[in-house]
């Protein structure tokens, strides 16, 4: 009997020292974790987005890496229990923390991470504030090295082999950020899509609200049969899902626009902006403001 419970705490240690991440296959070979939604907080550790892999013949390429290191470690065990392939590249959408807090999981040899032109630069601008910030903010340790720049800097497009399987990687002109990238897997038509876009959970604009609008309007005109967003479910009706995001930002563009014309300043914009919109999302109230000063900022020098 003692044995026994001997052997079960074993057990039970091992198995809270390697948490594997939960992922679903939603096409073949493509495998999501998708995120609970929440502000980042010391509660989910930051660990609130989209994040996942792609398995090929040869190897695994990482598509985000997660909001600390123990996600990173629980997808890389994740990964270990659904393919026996290593991983060759690591692909970071942008530069928010809640994709790219895990990269040090996979910092080894033979791993390649892969960002936007722009991402290294504004790892190393936010770097020493997140780093400052992650025991306040999320409860978490960050140093560093865990503020992995990419090893291949993606100017415009750039495919990576996993081995009969080539995944199309495309940098954007600022959107959600001014670092964003997009993965596209031609063998299951897939887009990954990450955070250009948001289901369920309110838009966040961090880079430019005309630029997404415009880049919303070009995929638009394409079609997909999966379509991953940073957070939120899988999409397989788009563009029709995207429509509560596009239709968002309109109302902003439209709004801040006309207040602009017409005298109106920042703080009246704060308080009277796209308020009817709040009941189509979550963490309105968390985002909407600073989405708000974001794009009037932008807005408010344009002919
Ligand atoms: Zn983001």
């Amino acid at each position: 009997m003692k044995l026994l419970l001997v052997i079960m705490m074993t057990v039970s240690r091992l198995a809270a020292a390697a948490p594997v991440l939960s992922v679903t296959e939603i096409a073949r070979g493509i495998f999501v974790h998708f995120g609970e939604h929440g502000v980042p907080d010391t509660h989910n550790r930051g660990a609130i987005a989209n994040i996942g892999f792609v398995v090929g013949k040869r190897c695994v390429a990482v598509i985000d890496t997660g909001g600390n290191l123990e996600q990173g470690r629980a997808l890389k065990n994740a990964i270990k229990h659904h393919t026996d392939k290593p991983v060759c590249y690591v692909v970071n959408t942008h530069v928010h923390p809640d994709h790219i807090y895990g990269n040090s999981a996979f910092k080894e040899p033979g791993v390649r991470f892969v960002g936007h032109e722009k991402l290294a630069r504004a790892m190393s601008v936010r770097g020493p504030f997140y780093i400052g910030k992650a025991k306040e903010l999320l409860g978490i340790e960050l140093t560093e090295k865990d503020i992995i720049p990419p090893d291949i800097a993606v100017e415009n497009e750039y495919e990576i082999d996993l081995g009969g399987r080539v995944l199309k990687l495309k940098a954007y002109p600022a959107a959600h950020t001014d670092n964003d990238l997009t993965v596209y897997d031609p063998l299951t038509d897939t887009l990954w899509m990450a955070d250009l876009l948001f289901l369920e959970h309110l838009p966040v604009i961090d880079g430019s609200l005309k630029g997404w609008l415009g880049i919303l309007d070009e995929l638009e005109r394409h079609s997909y049969k999966r379509v991953i967003p940073g957070h939120g479910p899988l999409v397989t009706d788009w563009p029709q899902s995207m429509q509560p995001e596009k239709d968002y930002l309109t109302l902003l563009l439209t709004e801040i626009r006309t207040l602009i014309k017409r005298g109106g300043y920042l703080e009246e914009a704060l308080e009277t902006v796209g308020y009817s919109a709040k009941p189509n999302w979550k963490l309105f109230d968390d985002f909407h403001r600073k989405n708000i000063s974001t794009a009037f900022a932008e807005l408010e020098w344009e002919d």
